[in-house]
């Protein structure tokens, strides 16, 4: 009997090391996957291409290149970034093919087809290559904001911004004052705008809200939203109500008109950021909503750090998500992770992104889309690997998997 419990932990003493020596040999990423993934041209669901113009700034509605200082994670360090792009290069480049440099910008990191966030398009970032997602957040605070940009000095130079949007939205809409009623707001401003948006050829519209207060847009009464509005400096708390009825009322307007609405779900930038308040969770009583359920909500990044929380939500018919950021700041092999419990789950709802984002001089968004895309594509194989080794899934699928997450997730959702 000793005798016997002896041999089988010797045998499977050897059969682990014997595992172990085959785990150091088998590469992270089958190499059939591998060229497979590596074959597709991508769908990036989310990142901010910047205009050959050397003065664009309609990048982002709330740029984050000039915030007080944080602790910044490693990517984001100076001299932490290698990539072949240098100012030499991406000069010449930008000499050789003027206009078409931001789309040979996506030839070098594998994109088909970019969707840009930004304030609006321009001459060198249009269809095909580059599709619009314009920002709404400027009109969920239609009212004085000093107080909320007090709270500190990200807040301040937040607000400017979005009241400095609002602005161009009302003149776009030949709205010289802000409407009597809150009906007038939403009949003279908010729906001329969102389908201005969409004539544009918007696909989505973006919050980047959770920069800007919580994610708990909770269900609103009209009556109350419409004495907040007509009050015009409330009290944060009825302020809140009529943020939430208005943001209501943008989701279900991007319903009708077709368009999705891209939600910043994640940490953000800024040593003020509120973390906890951009947990997905708080979406919740959104996506259960049934007057919203013919909009499409794309929780952009992912969630991080709440990449469990996600997950669930996914089985919600009207939830989407993507991976942007976290395939600049997290490895490939914790992203792996994450990424293979989303497939295990709902994995026609996961998608492709880059973040690509001018965040300095040193890294770009040539740089940040460079470094992010295979990071990206990297995890993706890994994920898809390790389904495969445990039998999970066959090699039919994984490639199937890996064109649906690249590509044929996004044109399903998109229509395009
Ligand atoms: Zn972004």
């Amino acid at each position: 009997m000793i005798r016997s419990r002896a041999l089988s932990q010797a045998t499977l003493l050897s059969a682990l090391l014997l595992s172990l020596s085959c785990t150091r040999e088998q590469p992270a990423v089958d190499p059939q996957i591998a060229s497979a993934i590596e074959g597709i041209k991508a769908i990036d669901n989310h990142a901010h291409p910047v205009l050959t113009d050397p003065a664009d700034r309609e990048f982002d509605a709330l740029p984050v290149d000039s915030m007080e200082a944080q602790s910044d994670p490693v990517v984001y360090r100076p001299g932490s970034v290698r990539t072949p792009f240098t100012k030499q290069s991406k000069d010449a480049a930008r000499q050789k093919y003027g206009d078409a440099y931001p789309a040979w910008v996506l030839d070098q990191i594998g994109v088909e087809t970019m969707l840009a966030n930004r304030e609006a398009m321009g001459k060198s970032v249009m269809p095909p290559r580059f599709r619009w997602v314009p920002y709404a957040d400027a009109l969920i605070f239609p009212l004085d904001n000093s107080r909320l940009a007090a709270k500190n000095s990200d807040r301040k130079a937040f607000f400017a911004l979005e009241d400095k949007l609002r602005a161009r939205y009302l003149a776009d809409a030949s709205v010289t004052a802000l409407p009597a009623t809150l009906a007038d707001y939403i009949s003279r401003v908010v729906t001329p705008t969102l389908e201005r948006h969409k004539a544009g050829g918007a696909l989505a519209e973006k919050f980047e809200a959770a920069y800007l207060r919580a994610l708990d847009f909770d269900p609103a009464d009209e009556a109350q939203a419409d004495r907040a509005y007509r009050a015009r400096t409330p009290s944060d708390a009825d302020y809140k109500i009529l943020q939430d009825y208005l943001f209501r009322v943008v989701a279900a307007e991007c319903g009708g008109l077709g368009m999705a609405v891209h939600l910043h779900t994640a940490a953000g930038a800024g040593g003020y950021f509120d973390v906890a308040g951009a947990n997905p969770l708080h979406l919740q009583s959104l996506l259960n909503d049934p007057s919203l359920r013919k909009t499409k909500f794309v929780m952009v990044h992912g969630g991080w750090p709440f990449t469990r929380e996600i997950t669930p939500l996914l089985t919600k018919p009207n939830a989407y998500l993507d991976f942007s950021q976290q395939s600049l700041v997290v490895s490939p092999a914790t992203l792996a992770a994450t990424l293979r419990e989303w497939l295990e789950q709902v994995p026609e709802k996961v998608m492709f992104a880059t973040d690509a984002y001018p965040y300095s001089n040193e890294l770009g968004w040539e740089e940040s889309g460079w470094l992010s895309a295979p990071n990206g594509r990297e995890a993706l194989g890994r994920a898809l690997t390790a389904m495969l080794r445990d039998g999970d899934i066959t090699r039919t699928r994984a490639d199937e998997l890996a064109r649906m997450v690249l590509r044929d997730n996004a044109r399903t959702i998109y229509g395009l």
